[in-house]
């Protein structure tokens, strides 16, 4: 039987980890895993709820409901109970919130237990903040995600707009420079790249290639290996 292993890709926002990590997972027939997405669930639930600023409620929330990923092969569906809430979760008012929800503790405990249960028999493109530092420590491969600002904005503004958002280039950037010095400079499991980590930079490479990087080198290590 073919070898299944384990795939952690972190990287800021915009920096191609997401588009990456669904075509690769698609080439080599793993499971696609957004985290990011499940934070941002936590977030409209909060949000909902009126509860940002009140952190036992939001742990609460999280008990309560149900938050879950439906992997496909254009991505993963994203519901909030039986509610698919997969394009809700990528508005502005999102983007603006999510950092903060992410930096507490007991959040971050209960989506990372999900995370691993999830991934726990490899197979599994992840992408996320702490996916090669935290969730998955040992995968098999590790890739930390970078691009400059003015090419992460770029793509970002891209898809804010296909989705009918009026935002202009100055405030992506804005809004994407603030939430990544809240990811990199929280107490609890800040985006770093870690030392075993491979570092790409995406800013002049196009999705064919970065997805050829990674896939071959799983290939090999599957024939090596298997
Ligand atoms: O990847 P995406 O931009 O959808 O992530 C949204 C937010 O979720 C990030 O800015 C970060 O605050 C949080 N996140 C995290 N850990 C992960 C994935 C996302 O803290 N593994």
């Amino acid at each position: 039987m073919k070898k299944m292993f384990t795939v952690a890709i972190d990287g800021p926002a915009g920096s191609g980890k997401s588009s990456t990590a669904r075509r690769v997972a698609k080439a080599l027939g793993y499971t696609y895993i957004d985290t990011g997405a499940m934070y941002r669930a936590v977030t409209l639930l909060a949000l909902r709820n009126g509860s940002l600023d009140n952190r036992e409620n939001v742990i609460k929330l999280l008990k309560e409901n149900k938050i879950s990923l439906k992997s496909g092969s254009e991505g993963n569906t994203v519901f909030l109970n039986d509610e698919d809430i997969t394009h809700e979760i990528r508005s502005e008012l999102i983007n603006n919130n999510v950092s903060k929800i992410s930096s507490f503790p007991e959040v971050r405990t209960e989506l990372v237990r999900m995370q691993q249960e999830m991934g726990k028999n490899g197979g599994v493109v992840m992408e996320g903040r702490d996916i090669c530092s935290v969730v998955f420590p040992n995968a098999e491969f590790k890739f930390f995600f970078t691009a400059s600002v003015e090419e992460r904005a770029k793509r970002r503004l891209k898809d804010l707009e296909a989705d009918g958002s009026s935002v202009t280039l100055e405030e992506v950037r804005e809004s994407i420079i603030k939430r990544d010095n809240f990811d990199s400079g929280r107490g609890v499991s800040p985006m770093k790249k870690t030392p075993d980590s491979i570092e790409i930079d995406t800013t002049s490479m196009t999705l064919d290639e970065q997805c050829e990087f990674i896939v071959n080198l799983v290939r090999e290590k599957e024939q090596n290996d298997g």
